[in-house]
């Protein structure tokens, strides 16, 4: 098998893989697995930072970005969907899937959304229910500013949902400071678990958006309140999956015992950005770099095929080419959770040096 350091899925810790492997027992029926999982929940908030709820739901990442969509829009509601990015972009399908009126915010694809810029548009315009934003646009390896976008956006009344599956746990989140109402996660990027669970932390303000709604959430399994009261009702919606959730337990333990997880991560990001600049080739964009991911310019002349094959060839390792906007064009190197080591990166860039050279 070739050595992931594609930008999710990532590499799985032993201890993650034998968690999933433990005896389970019946989730519906047995009740310590209620306290199982509210333990799990809060250990999210925490590494999260924040008092908000958790909840995790069963399904990949996107069903986590589906789920906030579909549960604070209602028909005819205006969301500000800022754009720099695709999966920025994207979010305007869910908005208009629950009937909602997408306004794109666009930027350019090569910086980080300008908060100050931002501020002058919503001065104009801030009729707005909620606001969709992303931390890590993995497919081009920006960053935004959320600290800065997310307080400013609630400062007009605007809820904000953030799409941070790709960044947490390899840059930092701070839910609260920041005022992120509702934050999306994914178990296989920088969490290092398997691929298969999404959670979400659910602020008081997007609560009551939705309890608020005039008209029915469109939705079962991406209707964010039937968690509601699962605990005090030892009640889950649907049986929960306990072998991805033992799982997904572990890596997060893993996160907690490591204070320094996130100076390991910028440490490997400079190394990779250094080292590919100073062999002069280019990074995508002008700024907002993420430390969970780099996308290089493929140099004129060169093809995505043969880069990855050639990698492949050289040292076993797997890197990734980009999508939809960025099809053909980006080489990207996951550097994000059980990836982010020195050794894989050096031996990462030195493979694709070479390659890049002949
Ligand atoms: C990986 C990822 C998701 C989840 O989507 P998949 O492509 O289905 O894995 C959502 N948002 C971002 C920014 C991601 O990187």
């Amino acid at each position: 098998m070739l050595k992931l350091m594609t930008p999710g899925p990532t590499r799985v810790r032993e201890n993650v893989r034998m968690a999933r492997s433990l005896e389970t027992t019946n989730p519906d029926l047995d009740l310590e697995f209620y306290n199982y999982y509210k333990e799990t929940c809060e250990l999210i908030s925490e590494l999260l930072n924040t008092k908000n709820p958790a909840y995790i739901l069963s399904g990949e990442g996107i069903l986590g970005l589906e789920a906030a969509c579909a549960s604070l829009t209602e028909p005819g509601d205006r969301v500000l969907v800022i754009d720099n990015g695709v999966f920025g972009r994207g979010f305007a399908d869910f908005v208009r899937i629950y009937g909602g009126e997408p306004v794109l915010y666009t930027t350019d694809y090569q910086t980080m959304v300008d908060a100050a810029a931002l501020k002058e548009y919503l001065e104009q315009d801030h009729d707005f229910k909620y606001a969709t934003i992303v931390h890590c646009d993995t497919p081009s390896g920006r960053l935004n500013p959320i600290q800065d976008i997310c307080p400013l956006l609630k400062s007009y009344g605007i809820l904000t949902v953030v799409d941070a599956v790709a960044s947490m746990f390899g840059d930092v989140v701070q839910v609260d400071d920041w005022q992120v109402d509702i934050v999306c996660g994914g178990s296989q990027k920088a969490l290092s678990a398997p691929v298969g669970l999404t959670f979400v932390t659910v602020s008081s303000d997007a609560l009551q958006a939705m309890k608020q709604r005039k008209t029915p959430i469109a939705s079962f399994y991406a209707n964010l309140t039937i968690f509601e009261n699962y605990y005090e009702n030892k009640w889950f919606p649907y049986t929960m999956p306990i072998s991805d959730i033992y799982g997904l337990r572990r890596a997060l333990e893993n996160v907690k015992a490591e204070p320094g997880i996130y100076e390991r991560h910028k440490q490997v990001a400079d190394y990779v950005r250094d080292t590919i600049l100073e062999a002069g080739y280019c990074i995508y964009g002008k700024n907002g770099y993420a430390n969970t991911v780099t996308a290089m310019v493929i140099p004129n002349g060169m093809d995505e095929k043969s880069i990855l094959e050639g990698v492949a060839k050289e040292a076993n390792i797997m890197l990734a080419g980009s999508f939809d906007v960025f099809a053909g064009k980006l080489i990207r190197i996951g550097h994000m959770g059980e990836n982010a080591n020195m050794n894989d990166a050096k031996l990462t860039v030195e493979a694709l040096l070479k390659v890049l050279s002949k």
